[in-house]
């Protein structure tokens, strides 16, 4: 017997936590007699009744597992608890919007047992997405790939599927400041990638906002990246050599025609433009200390208030 955790970060899903349990017992019930499944909702602070609907389905059902957070800590933690309290040999997660398809998961299970470690899905279209977001998300993938060790493959989604060793690896890392993307793809081991057409939310609404997607995106940029604090070495080094040059000018100018002060514009130009790229560099070694700041003090990554596992 093959056991499958699913792990299902739920934030304000009363409208789908229903629909998701009906698709996957449908899915199931076409696989092999020797797959079984257990769910674990995590219900990540949700205002609406995501919870009672949850405890609905688990008391008739007791496959069903939960855990209620205290309150919101983000989808990154919610994957982390799903991950760590699931039993099974291979372990998943999975959105509660039906966005990612449950009807890859027999070719999941299929690639798996012939031997890869883990099968995550990618997005290759964004159909029903804002075009400046889809470019923005691009560019992202671009940058970061060109400057982090790890790669990070455009539209891939945190649905996949990892055996038992796999997930304990990730399960290793217990950094705070968690960007899944990045540490599924840190841990290495052999990742076969299905791709699939975007589908949009079956009810209720997407919890990102623009901003939070930029919050989330300089998050992996920190996490997987120290080459940003270069940036502040090589720009020092770019202008001092163009202020020698300057300096240089300067004297020579002053010495053969001692000329009198001409060029107050440029100064001031100069002054800001120079006064800009050191308060940047500024905040940059501001986001890495930060981080470093919340790492030390070792605070858990969720607080349950309820669970059943
Ligand atoms: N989610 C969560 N905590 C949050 C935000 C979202 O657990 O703070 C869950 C949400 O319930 C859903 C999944 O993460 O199951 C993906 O969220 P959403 O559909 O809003 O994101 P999108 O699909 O638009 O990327
Ligand atoms: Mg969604």
């Amino acid at each position: 017997m093959t056991l499958i955790s699913i792990g299902v970060p739920c934030f304000n899903e009363e409208k789908t936590v229903l629909i998701f349990y009906n698709e996957i017992l449908k899915v199931f019930s076409d696989l092999d007699e020797s797959l079984k499944f257990e769910i674990i909702f995590i219900d990540d602070g949700s205002k609406d009744d995501t919870f009672k609907v949850i405890k609905d389905i688990s008391k008739k059902d007791e496959r069903i597992k939960y855990i209620k957070f205290s309150r919101n800590f983000g989808k990154e933690s919610a994957i982390y608890a799903g991950l760590k309290n699931s039993k099974g040999d291979y372990v998943m997660t999975m959105d509660a919007d039906l966005q990612d398809p449950p009807a890859l998961l027999p070719e999941m299970v299929e690639y798996i047992k012939s031997g890869y470690d883990c099968v995550a899905t990618r997005r290759v279209t964004r159909k029903g997405e804002p075009i400046i977001r889809s470019w923005l998300s691009k560019l992202f993938y671009r940058t970061i790939n060109k400057l982090s060790e790890v790669e990070f493959v455009d539209g891939v989604r945190d649905y996949r599927m990892m055996t038992r060793a796999m997930t304990d690896s990730v399960l290793s890392l217990t950094e705070y400041n968690r960007f899944s993307k990045g540490l599924f793809a840190w841990v290495g081991f052999e990742t076969k990638y299905l791709e699939f057409e975007n589908i949009e939310r079956e009810e209720g609404e997407t919890s990102w906002s623009f901003f939070k997607l930029v919050k989330y995106s300089i998050e992996g940029f920190v996490s997987f990246s120290t080459s940003l604090l270069s940036i502040a070495i090589v720009l020092g080094i770019l202008f001092s050599i163009i202020s020698m040059v300057i300096i240089l000018f300067i004297v020579i100018n002053d010495l053969l025609y001692s000329n009198p002060v001409p060029g107050w514009a440029s100064t001031i130009c100069s002054i800001l433009f120079i006064g800009g790229v050191q308060l940047f560099c500024i905040g940059l070694l501001g986001l890495y200390i930060s981080r470093t700041y919340l790492e030390t003090k070792k605070r858990p990554i969720y607080i349950s208030k309820e669970e059943k596992l």
